[in-house]
């Protein structure tokens, strides 16, 4: 029997990188740099008013006996304004956020520490003004370049963008990123005992789980899924469905089911008749057996049928892998320690428990969310963690520290 990490290992060894093109800024959510973004210019870009009030020449508030002081007003900036004429003695300038400071001015003074505070919008400029406080010591002014500088490295390649990247990446004027294109994956499910969501159940039927639990795992991940919806139990239909997918030139093909022992388990007979199948019995549990092979080429993921086992066979297996296609790197899931609440028995395989974790007083402490069974989905949909029991431990005593993943 295979260990998990030598399974992940194997499976992994199999995948690289999708190509990669050009994306717009506003459909580039998700997806993940293939190129470092150097920055094209300084951020800020110049030195600019961090807050609506006065700019001034601080010489003009010495001593700091003399205050409060009256200044002559002889500008009125705006944000988006460019001044040029430098502040003279005794000047200052109206000045709102976000507008450029006038040459001479090294200070800002908000505008609730003047006499204009009670200023409504649309009042004009004073002709005077009294200022009744000196600024802060950064003058509240945002420095040219204090957040980033011009040919710096800000984000690198395997970064998966976020809307604060795509800020930071509008900011700089990057209409267009270098991106890995979106990973393509068909999905089934297979039995006949399988009924679409919508489709009033029959006596012995029940709805397919898996192709809506599957999809959308792999869509929150950034990944195309097309979804072939279910196979039946022949080898006919099981071998059409999976055609599907190589005509449409998917990057992986994840299956449920019938990949067992089951006399009508013929997912696994077609992907070995027409392809090749490792058909593996991993160390773990859930998990029954999990295949992994390629279809005329194509990566193939049969993981067991029951819910729980899919589940957590797509997050050990088919998630990294997904992870490697995209372009992302690859690391270690991060786990977290955390505190057994009460003892658990195990069977010695690699255990991954439904639990759900909760910081009390500081301690991360875990407890199982009780029926385990791997049908169980209410079990999984209860728990925000996946505890990891490693493989050769049977019992483990109340207050261990063990690792789990979050779930999101
Ligand atoms: P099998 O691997 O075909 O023996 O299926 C194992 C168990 O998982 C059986 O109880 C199936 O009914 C169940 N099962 C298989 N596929 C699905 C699915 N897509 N949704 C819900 N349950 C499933
Ligand atoms: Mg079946």
């Amino acid at each position: 029997m295979l260990s998990v990490q030598e399974a992940q290992k194997q499976i992994l060894s199999h995948f690289n990188p999708v190509e990669t093109g050009l994306c717009p800024l506003d459909q580039a959510l998700g997806r993940v740099l293939a190129q470092d973004v150097l920055a094209g210019s300084d951020l800020p870009a110049f030195d600019y008013a961090a807050m609506d009030g006065f700019a001034v020449r601080s010489v003009d508030l010495a001593p700091a006996s003399a205050s409060p002081w009256t200044l002559r007003v002889t500008a009125d900036i705006r944000a988006g304004d460019f001044p040029e004429s430098p502040l003279q003695p005794g000047e200052c300038a109206r000045i709102m956020t976000g507008a450029p400071l006038p040459p001479g001015a090294d200070a800002v003074i908000k505008v609730e520490d003047t006499s204009h505070k009670d200023a409504s919008p649309g009042t004009p400029a004073p002709a005077e003004v009294v200022i009744y406080e000196l600024p802060s010591h950064a003058g509240n002014i945002r420095r040219r370049g204090e957040d980033l500088h011009q040919g710096d490295r800000v984000l690198e390649a395997g970064t998966r963008l976020r809307g604060q990247e795509l800020g930071m990446l509008a900011m700089l004027g990057e209409a267009h990123l270098t991106v890995h294109r979106k990973p393509r994956l068909a999905l089934l499910s297979s039995g006949d005992e399988l009924l679409p969501v919508d489709a009033p159940l029959t006596p012995g039927k029940i709805h397919d789980t898996n192709s809506y639990m599957l999809s959308a795992m792999a869509e929150a991940l950034g990944i195309e899924v097309l979804k072939l919806g279910v196979a039946r139990d022949s080898e006919g239909d099981v071998r059409s469905k999976l055609m599907q997918a190589v005509d449409l030139k998917v990057d992986a093909i994840v299956s449920s089911a019938g990949v067992s022992m089951g006399a009508f388990d013929y997912v696994k007979y077609v992907v070995e008749k027409d392809g090749e199948l490792g058909f593996w019995r991993v160390n773990m549990r859930p998990g029954k057996p999990l295949a992994f092979g390629h279809y005329l080429g194509i990566p193939f993921f049969g993981l067991p049928g029951n819910p729980v086992s899919s589940f957590v066979g797509f997050e050990v297996f088919v998630h990294p892998a997904l992870q490697r296609l995209s372009g992302l790197p690859l690391r270690p899931r991060p786990a977290l320690k955390v505190q057994l609440a009460d003892p658990i028995v195990s069977d010695g395989r690699e255990s991954y428990l439904r639990a759900v974790v909760s910081d009390q007083q500081g301690r991360l402490v875990a407890r199982l969310t009780d029926h385990q069974g791997s049908g169980n989905i209410f079990s999984l949909v209860r728990a925000n963690a996946l505890l990891i029991v490693p493989s050769g431990v049977k019992s483990v005593p109340a207050n261990s520290e063990l690792e789990a993943w979050l779930l999101e």
